[in-house]
């Protein structure tokens, strides 16, 4: 028999011994010697090339599209006021397009929820000028420490800055640069904090990321959203609007009632296939075999959430009710 150094003895203590750490922590034992790079630091450093477009809408409302979730803004004798704050690796990119809006300095900031590619931009906006709104369960993520499972990825708490400084519970309306800007709080739908921004005017609602134009939505269970939330933001959301509306969705393009109705009615056949497929017995496995998303991947796939994703996603919302 050959015999084994103390030094490989030693070498496989520590393995094995990493390995149960790793479980401990949480983390597969490839990633503690192979750091992956992770979808959160992959969208990241995308937002360093990605182009920022400025679309002028209607009664002064901009969007700015092209990197993280989409941004509007209402410029005025107020300050500006922002919806959503982008990528920090966008910010040159960020920045120079608000400037090309007006030059009236940054003074109001909403957040539609917490997630990194709406708020990354919150503190060098704060530190230029802007309060920040959002949702009480969007401040508890972004001033604590926050796990999503389905990102593998844990956000240190935000920079004080980051922070949001006016927090909302409910439904909030404000008057600026001659707008009525209405928040209105979804409930738990893509998390538990998401809120929508409604120019009343201008007649442009902002949905935040319960409307992605064009794409499988990302549901975050880790922070309190869930697939029946889904649904019934997307259903808020078209109780909201006309055939006039503009609507900004937190991904994809701007649009209006008739690409809303079409995503709501995605949803719910999507949702309605699995409950069948869960309630006849089948297995997580066997569902997303059965690629019940087949039909629509090549329209609605492009995003980080391919068919059998989104479908485990809408799994997950179905495992503790008797469907
Ligand atoms: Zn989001």
């Amino acid at each position: 028999m050959k015999s084994i150094s103390t030094q490989e003895i030693s070498r496989r203590r520590f393995i094995a011994s990493a390995g149960v750490a790793a479980a401990v922590i949480g983390l597969t034992p490839h990633r503690l010697f192979a750091q992956k790079e992770t979808l959160v630091e992959k969208a990241r450093k995308a937002g360093a090339t990605a182009k920022m477009n400025v679309q002028a809408l209607r009664g002064g409302v901009s969007a700015l599209i092209g990197s993280g979730g989409n941004i509007a803004v209402l410029p005025g004798p107020d300050g500006k006021f922002i919806v959503d704050s982008g990528y920090l690796t966008s910010r040159d990119k960020i920045a120079e397009a608000l400037t090309s809006v007006s030059s009236d300095p940054i003074k109001h900031l909403v957040n539609t929820h917490w997630h990194f590619d709406h708020t990354d931009g919150n503190e060098w906006m704060h530190s230029a000028g802007a309060t920040i709104t959002a949702h009480e369960n969007t401040k508890k993520r972004l001033s604590n420490t926050t796990r999503v499972d389905d990102w593998d990825f844990t956000f240190p708490s935000s920079p004080a800055g980051a922070i949001p400084t006016d927090v909302i519970d409910g439904d909030k309306t404000l008057r600026l640069n001659g707008a009525t800007i209405t928040l209105k709080y979804y409930g738990p739908s893509h998390t538990d904090g998401d809120i929508s921004v409604y120019f009343a005017e201008a007649d442009v609602l902002h949905t935040g990321d319960t409307w992605w134009n064009g794409y499988f939505p990302f549901i975050d269970y880790s922070t309190g959203g869930n697939i029946d939330g889904m649904i019934k933001a997307a259903e808020s959301n078209l109780a909201m609007v006309t055939d006039k509306t503009i609507v900004i969705p937190g991904h994809g393009p701007v649009a209006g009632k008739k690409e809303m109705t079409e995503y709501r009615d995605l949803l719910v056949l999507i949702r309605d296939r699995v409950a069948a497929l869960k309630k006849a017995g089948k297995s997580l496995d066997e569902i997303v075999a059965a690629k019940v998303t087949a039909a629509y991947d090549a329209k609605w796939g492009g995003s980080f959430i391919n068919g059998d994703f989104f479908t485990k996603l809408v799994y997950k919302g179905l495992t503790n009710q008797a469907e």
